[in-house]
């Protein structure tokens, strides 16, 4: 039998209809697990809803400022020029929510000419309605649509993804009476309510969890995202069999740890993940240190670094003045608040974390990281 964890507490918000999608299928075939409970309600939240900005339930950072976009831009133009000119390159966007990055890179490399006509643009976006939002911010630059990363022709592959890996689903083990089960969602049907619970699992968690977990206390979490590692892999793949570069940004850790990370946010504000699914979004940090390590040697790994470091040193300070130059007084306090948002530590400086994956072997240095040997290439 499983054992109830708690309750959810509910909200009086209107029910998105996968509540009862979701309440009667657990009904017919017992608790879902943590990760296909995520998939279904991220991939309802995307479909129906208008997540980003003010009006929105949350603000990324090409959001917050044209800066973010700009920097990303400059930092792939670097590449390009540092690998000879390409005279054809893919600009890969994961998840690119309303098309503004993507839209503020191309602005930026139209600085030059010979990169911009050398690139075509193919976004991963499974939500219907945010491939139309995109196509609308994107309409100059008659970019391709995917599914999924492998279906992306070969090619020189650019690769950007920014807060999307939080969005994949993932498992959640938990330490119960000395043994490892899995993290499921119930229903109950009394309290009109979702409640989490745990069932022993059919997957060896020894062959998921670093070692120095396996023995710890009643009550700890661990997590794993298998989807995250099967598009990092296919990332992977991808950037060594043809060349090119990747950048990850998003919030999570760079070492592995022992927690319950899942979240959701609706209106700016925390809220109870279990309420109301598909009504607001629902993350998860990022495990770098897996990314990483499920990399392997077959690229160069930069990094991660602080977002505020990678920004810095890519010189959105700079940048900032330059735009605070020609603003009026409104514009100028905009501008200092953005840069803020993004690079101070108390804000997205630190949380979120940036990736560089290069080819191995490749004579390049991507910008931003420092001029770090890359720990899988260090004696
Ligand atoms: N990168 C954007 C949006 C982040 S939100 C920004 O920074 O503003 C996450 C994005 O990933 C959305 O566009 C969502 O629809 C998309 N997404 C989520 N899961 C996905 C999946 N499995 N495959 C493709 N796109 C996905």
């Amino acid at each position: 039998m499983p054992t109830q964890e708690k309750t959810s507490h509910r909200e009086k918000a209107e029910d998105s209809p996968l509540v009862a999608e979701l309440a009667a299928r657990i009904q017919k075939s017992g608790p879902m697990t943590v990760a296909a409970f995520m998939e279904s309600a991220a991939s309802y939240y995307y479909a129906v809803k208008s997540p980003f900005g003010t009006e929105g339930d949350f603000t990324t950072a090409p959001e917050v400022s044209q800066m973010f976009g700009e920097m990303i831009g400059a930092w792939f133009v670097d590449l390009w020029l540092q690998m000879g000119r390409p005279e054809h390159v893919q600009l890969i966007e994961l998840g690119p929510g309303k098309g503004t990055l993507m839209a503020d890179i191309m602005r930026t490399v139209s600085a030059w000419p010979e990169f911009k006509a050398a690139a075509t643009i193919h976004l991963v976006e499974t939500s219907p309605q945010l491939r139309q939002a995109q196509a609308r911010t994107l309409n100059n630059c008659r970019p391709t649509w995917y599914d999924r990363l492998e279906e992306v022709p070969p090619g020189i592959s650019f690769i950007v993804a920014n807060e999307f890996f939080d969005a994949l689903p993932i498992h959640q083990f938990k330490k119960v009476k000395g043994t490892w089960q899995e993290r499921v969602v119930g229903y109950d049907a009394l309290d009109a309510a979702f409640f989490f619970s745990t069932l022993p699992t059919p997957i060896d968690v020894k062959s998921v969890m670093p070692a120095e977990f396996l023995e710890a206390p009643d009550g700890c979490i661990y997590e794993v995202s298998p989807a995250s590692l099967s598009v990092m892999e296919t990332l992977v793949r991808r950037i060594s069999e043809h060349g090119g570069s990747g950048l990850i940004i998003d919030y999570g850790h760079t070492v592995p740890g022992l927690g319950d990370t899942l979240q959701s946010v609706s209106r700016h504000r925390y809220s109870d993940v279990l309420d109301n699914p598909g009504s607001k979004d629902i993350t998860a940090h990022v495990d770098f240190s897996l990314l990483k390590m499920t990399a392997g040697d077959a690229v160069r790994i930069h990094g991660p670094v602080e977002q505020g470091a990678f920004l810095s040193a890519l010189g959105i300070q700079m940048r900032a003045e330059n735009l605070a130059y020609a603003a009026n007084d409104t514009q100028k306090k905009d501008i200092v608040l953005a840069l803020q948002r993004l690079t101070s530590a108390s804000e997205m400086g630190f949380l979120f974390k940036v990736m560089g994956i290069t080819p191995k072997g490749s004579v390049v240095t991507p910008a931003g990281f420092g001029d770090e040997v890359p720990d899988n290439e260090a004696e």
